[in-house]
């Protein structure tokens, strides 16, 4: 075997989750080769793609490790593992120091945005990423490898493993047009899970695939998870839930109406009916919970958001990119009428329906009884306002995957596990093709960059440690 195919370490996806295990592993003295699908370049991964913020759960990821804690816990209701939630907790600020030092330019831009990408990608409506953080910190994690010895090889496929023997593992890779055998001593899986296979969407999160926005760069389509489980791995937490969010429908067929502006405070203070005019689903558990409920839907282009003019005002003007007037000028649909019967028309929903459904809503609001809705309406962590001054709005929605939170079952130090919770020897995984941090039935979103950062170095240090 050519000495070049064998090595201490492979990682499979140069995403951060694989960029972060590869110079940590590096770093700490090992020889490490990273195969890499894509063949440009740059090229596309989420990472490349990212808004670039570093968080959990929303909060400041160098907040102390109780807080951080606290805050993943109850975001997904006791459904995150507890060994990696306090993984996370503990690493993510250790994560932010660590990728300074590799020469990672953050900024911060108030509140819980402290540690962005340099440069911001969230500059406006539509997709920017060519120079922007995710793509600087790639090239930048990139040229520090090959500093160190390690080599990121373009145009390498992945297609299977082979743990037969116990010493290391073997990989079938599909590399220039043929399959070529890489040897090593430890394989860690960093592949960005499946949020572009329709195949495994239908199968967990929703009936109908081709009906969702691919709000990610369409490189994580399942390799991992699938290669994974044919060695007897096992599959964990948040399979049926995923990272996205809700976005205008014509984003179906305007790439300037994703993956910004998406809707979320207008979800939040307004309501989501489907094509019966109904609501569905509890708004106030906020705009990615909302986005896997449009997804769980017979039809997810069904669904649409209606509100008033204060909210338009409000928070329709005040969010990140927000939709107003960011839906108007990317050429966003936005039906306005001056009474709810006329908007029902517009929206093309029975008209006695959405006013009843409007009215409740009202009703609960002011008598403070939004918990006997049905569905209900919780109001602790997003305050939502009454439709009931005109001009009165709608918009046709779409929802957007971005990535999947569950995937491969991993203990804290990323081992891969098998079905009985034991490490599968030799084998790791990292990033956004792992599970058991984010999901639940709160559809607890934790944050991207913080999971695939920390369980990339901490795969690296079990790896060194051995
Ligand atoms: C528009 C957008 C905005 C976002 N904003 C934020 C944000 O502000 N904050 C946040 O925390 N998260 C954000 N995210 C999510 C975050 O960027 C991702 O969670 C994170 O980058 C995932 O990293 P990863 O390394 O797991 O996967 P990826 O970056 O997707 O990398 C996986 C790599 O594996 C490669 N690969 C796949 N299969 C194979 C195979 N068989 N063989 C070899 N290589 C393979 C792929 O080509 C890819 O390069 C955003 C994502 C998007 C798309």
């Amino acid at each position: 075997m050519k000495e070049e195919l064998r090595s201490e370490v492979v990682v499979i996806g140069g995403g951060i989750a694989g960029l972060v295990t590869a110079n940590r592993a590096a770093q700490l003295g090992k020889k490490v080769v990273l195969l890499e699908k894509g063949t440009d370049e740059k090229y596309l991964c989420n990472s490349r793609w990212t808004g670039g913020t570093f968080h959990v759960h929303f909060t400041d990821p160098l907040a102390d490790e109780e807080k951080l804690l606290k805050v993943i816990r109850e975001a997904t209701d006791g459904f995150a593992t507890e060994e990696l939630a306090q993984a996370l907790a503990v690493d993510s600020p250790r994560l932010i120091k660590w990728l300074r030092a590799e020469g990672v330019q953050m900024i911060h831009m108030g509140g819980y945005h402290s540690c962005i990408l340099a440069p911001p990608a969230r500059t406006g409506p539509g997709l920017e990423w060519e120079g922007r953080g995710g793509d600087v910190m790639l090239r930048r994690l990139e040229a520090n490898l090959v500093k160190r010895g390690g080599r990121l090889v373009r145009g390498a496929k992945v297609l299977a493993l082979d743990v037969a023997g116990g010493t290391g593992v073997g990989l079938e890779v599909l590399q220039g047009g043929e399959s070529v055998r890489y040897e090593a001593g430890d394989v860690v899986i960093a592949d960005g899970g499946f949020p572009a296979d329709h195949d495994l969407i239908r199968q967990y999160i929703s009936p109908c695939p081709e009906k969702i926005l691919r709000r990610n760069a369409g490189a994580g389509t399942g390799d991992g998870l699938r290669m994974a489980v044919a060695v007897g791995a096992g599959l964990t937490g948040g399979l049926d839930c995923f990272y996205g969010h809700l976005l205008s429908r014509d984003a179906m067929n305007n790439n300037r109406l994703w993956p910004r502006p998406y809707l979320d405070a207008l979800v939040t203070a307004g309501i989501v009916i489907n094509g019966h005019g109904e609501r569905f689903a509890d708004e106030g558990n906020g705009g990615v919970y909302m986005a896997n409920s449009v997804a769980r839907l017979q039809d997810p282009l069904s669904a649409t958001l209606v509100f008033d003019h204060a909210a338009w005002m409000g928070p329709g003007a005040n969010s990140i990119i927000p939709a107003n007037p960011h839906l108007i000028n990317g050429g966003g649909t936005l039906h306005k009428a001056e009474t709810i019967e006329a908007l029902a028309a517009l929206i093309g929903v029975p008209a006695a329906t959405l006013v009843k459904q409007v009215s409740d809503y009202n009703s609960a609001l002011r008598a403070a009884t939004t918990a006997s809705l049905k569905p209900s309406r919780r109001t602790d962590r997003h305050k939502p306002m009454l439709i009931d001054v005109g001009p009165f709005y709608a918009i046709p929605l779409c929802t957007g995957i971005t990535h999947v939170m569950g995937g491969i079952a991993i203990n804290a130090s990323s081992q891969v596990l098998d079905k009985a919770g034991q490490p599968i020897a030799h084998l790791y995984a990292a990033g956004t093709c792992t599970g058991g941090i984010e999901g639940g039935p709160a559809i607890g979103y934790i944050g991207g960059l913080s999971k695939s950062g920390v369980t990339g170095l901490r795969a690296a240090e079990r790896i060194a440690q051995a």
